[in-house]
């Protein structure tokens, strides 16, 4: 039911990312959302953030922010950043991330969006088709029409979570039953195999 939600990735941090391994897979571009998936909400470019883009721009990827946020709060994240960026994004609509994509000379195939909410941020990406992440947000206390959505993300996590535990679940019952069936190939050729020496 809410499969349109669920992210690609989940990862507890931005930080905790292999950009190398992407980029070795063949992405160019990444797309990051700001408050709360690179600083607390509404703070400037802090030494980790600045130190990322330096290392990201090093592999050699185009980066871009998106915010749904002012164009001031953007480009005060950005100015010791530099990449490029969008604000006043309305994620989860589509045009920003196109936009984003524009900007960086990338396409879907080869860019990745990474953001803490599922209903803007992941929702947006996803419906698109673009690969995404999904992190824990940075800050522990929230606005509360935040938190408001955090409980529905809660709900929909849930349902992502025990989906995937049933798939793992699914695949030990068949390995059992492959294993089980081998078993009885072995022993019925045992059998053939005693009954063909008696003879
Ligand atoms: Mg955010």
């Amino acid at each position: 039911m809410f499969e349109k939600y669920f992210p690609d990735e989940t990862v507890s941090s931005t930080y905790d990312i292999d950009y190398e391994k992407l980029y070795a897979d063949g992405y160019r571009g990444l797309l990051f959302d700001i408050d709360n998936t690179l600083v607390k909400h509404g703070e400037g470019a802090d030494d980790r953030a600045k130190e990322l883009f330096l290392r990201l721009k090093k592999i050699g990827f185009e980066c871009c922010l998106i915010s749904n946020n002012k164009k001031r709060r953007v480009y005060m994240f950005n100015e010791d950043i530099g990449v490029h960026s969008v604000f006043n994004a309305h994620k989860p609509a589509a045009k920003g991330y196109y936009y984003a994509m524009e900007l960086m000379n990338t396409n879907l195939n080869n860019t990745v969006f990474i953001g803490d909410q599922l209903f803007t941020d992941i929702f947006g990406a996803k419906r698109i088709g673009m690969k995404n992440y999904l992190v824990a947000p940075i800050n522990k206390r929230e606005e509360i029409q935040i938190v408001i959505k955090r409980k529905l993300e809660n709900v929909v996590l849930s349902e992502y979570r025990a989906k995937i535990k049933a798939k793992l679940r699914a695949r030990e019952i068949e390995k059992g039953i492959q294993s089980q069936e081998k078993r009885e190939i072995k022993e019925w050729k045992k059998k053939r195999y005693t009954q063909l020496r008696r003879q």
